[in-house]
């Protein structure tokens, strides 16, 4: 396990446990949430080195990485992921200001694929190798693996894109500086990433699905993405719900909680976190739209 003395976000060095939990998804093994004394932000730590992430995510099951549609769950969640595909275009065109796009981590390549499809310059970046094979067989996507991030050309992107990744990036500030590089003047950075301050995280507490260690590194809260944006010169311009998240993460909470999934339970819960979060924008997973300081002077 490798252990971080400094916290990622304002590199403060003391933190206290907050939260005890496992992986419940594959390994069962016992993981610790520490949160920052100073700023507050939770983060898993100690953590699996980076050259042995990789087999936290060596399962059938891990949806985000196959299309295989065995089970209920994964049914829903292709249903569901083709309506998702749509708002995510949906919100992007809003902001756009030309037409090329990376999306990093871009998994199987649906969404490049429909961004493609509407006339986009398409580029993705995807670390696993069966899914960015499945997406350049597939879709005919070009597709290469992370380090290709430092062959791209500065300031060459109008939208970059980044779905439910961040969370998991060892290096989360190296990481901003490149997406920062790579992003034009006027662009925007899109990142989508489940939210510890939501109703359905707060009722399921150690269960949640979406603190989802250790692949989830870091546990992103609305004030943690306006502070990471500020240090690398970034501001928020835009936050939006991802309402599905709340059923999804609720049926898989419940059978981490119970052992089995409690339909009318989670469906419950999905509707509550949801109702909750329309005040405050707590949803359960949350899009923040992010613009370059000072991209109006020139
Ligand atoms: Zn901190």
């Amino acid at each position: 396990m490798e252990n971080i003395d400094k916290c990622p976000v304002c590199g403060n060095e003391q933190a206290k446990d907050f939260m005890q939990l496992q992986d419940w998804f594959l390994t069962k093994e016992d993981f610790t949430i520490a949160q920052c004394e100073q700023c507050g932000f939770l983060y898993t730590n100690p953590r699996p080195p980076a050259n042995e992430l990789g087999k936290y995510y060596k399962s059938e099951e891990y949806i985000s990485h196959s299309n295989t549609s065995k089970g209920l769950i994964n049914g829903i969640y292709k249903f569901v992921r083709a309506y998702t595909i749509k708002q995510k275009y949906q919100i992007i065109k809003v902001y756009k200001s030309g037409n090329k796009i990376l999306d990093i981590g871009s998994g199987t390549g649906e969404f490049l694929n429909f961004c493609k499809h509407s006339k986009w310059e398409v580029q993705g970046i995807e670390p696993d190798e069966d899914a960015r094979n499945f997406s350049k067989q597939e879709y005919g996507l070009p597709v290469n693996e992370e380090a290709y991030l430092q062959e791209l050309q500065d300031a060459s992107f109008d939208v970059i894109t980044m779905w439910h990744v961040l969370e998991h990036v060892p290096d989360l500030n190296e990481r901003m500086q490149t997406i920062y590089r790579l992003l034009k003047n006027k662009g925007i950075i899109v990142i989508a990433v489940p939210n510890p301050d939501s109703n359905d995280a707060k009722y399921y507490e150690q269960y949640w699905a979406a603190y989802d260690v250790p692949r989830h590194l870091y546990h992103f809260r609305q004030k943690d993405i306006q502070k990471l944006a500020a240090k690398h010169n970034f501001h928020v311009k835009d936050v939006y719900p991802m309402k599905f998240d709340a059923f999804y993460v609720s049926m898989l909470s419940e059978k981490y909680k119970n052992g089995k999934i409690n339909y009318w339970n989670a469906l419950r819960r999905g509707l509550k976190s949801n109702f909750t979060a329309a005040k405050n924008t707590n949803y359960s997973s949350v899009i923040y739209i992010l613009g370059k300081d000072g991209e109006n002077l020139k």
